[in-house]
């Protein structure tokens, strides 16, 4: 999976692509991140990539210009998928506190579905509305608050998307997941004392009975 990320911070990315899990995966190929700064793109000698918003109204927009000619370039780099000689499919998202809600259900479809996916993050009030309409994107939210700019979702969507691909886990870690994972969790010591008090983890846990395990496990859901 390729992500090529439209952004006017590529640098803000660097420390959570460089450690763990992510860092693993693309030095085993299992993903590629490229990034395509609009101001790169900019056309005046100001390199500006921001203007007044037509009709009145606070902060700055992002201009059309430099963001498409970003994103042009991105959909046109296809020489990875040429390699695997696989069909390129590619989607595009403008994230956007407005959009539709990300989920792990959109995760996992557009892990199995595209070889190539543009995020393009929004900074000041966000992108002139004429790119989601030449670009054909998609405009997706991860949460209901808003951010100062689209590049914390864009870590967000390329995380959850990259564990969903077969590889980027550890095998264990994905069975794990396949069976049933639970958000309550424990791990050693069995007890722990803290302030006179003994906080134990579930007896069931500790008692080797698989089923019982699974059975207790489902019943957090
Ligand atoms: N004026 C806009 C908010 C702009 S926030 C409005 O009222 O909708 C600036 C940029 O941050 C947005 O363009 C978007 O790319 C990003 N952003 C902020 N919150 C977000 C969220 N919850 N989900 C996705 N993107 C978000």
């Amino acid at each position: 999976m390729t992500f090529h990320i439209i952004t006017l911070f590529p640098e803000m990315f660097d420390s959570y692509l460089g450690e763990s899990i992510l860092k693993r995966a693309s030095e085993a190929g299992y993903i590629d991140v490229k990034f395509y700064n609009p101001r790169d793109f900019s056309k005046d000698k100001h390199k500006s990539v921001d203007d007044k918003p037509y009709g009145g109204g606070p902060g700055m927009v992002m201009m059309i210009d430099p963001v498409l000619r970003a994103w042009e370039k991105a959909v046109s780099q296809n020489f990875i998928s040429k390699i695997f000689s696989k069909e390129k499919k590619v989607k595009t998202y403008i994230f956007s506190p407005g959009g539709e809600k990300f989920t792990t259900h959109i995760a996992k479809h557009d892990a199995q579905e595209y070889t190539d996916i543009v995020l393009i993050c929004g900074r000041y009030e966000g992108i002139d509305s004429r790119v989601k309409e030449i670009t054909e994107a998609e405009e997706l939210s991860i949460g209901d608050y808003v951010l100062t700019g689209g590049e914390l979702p864009a870590m967000v969507f390329l995380d959850s998307v990259s564990r969903q691909i077969p590889g980027v886990l550890g095998k264990y870690e994905s069975l794990e997941e396949e069976r049933v994972s639970s958000h309550e969790m424990y791990t050693r010591p069995e007890h722990f004392e803290y302030k006179g008090k003994t906080y134990s983890v579930p007896e069931v846990l500790v008692s080797g009975h698989h089923k019982k395990i699974e059975e207790y496990k489902k019943s957090l859901k």
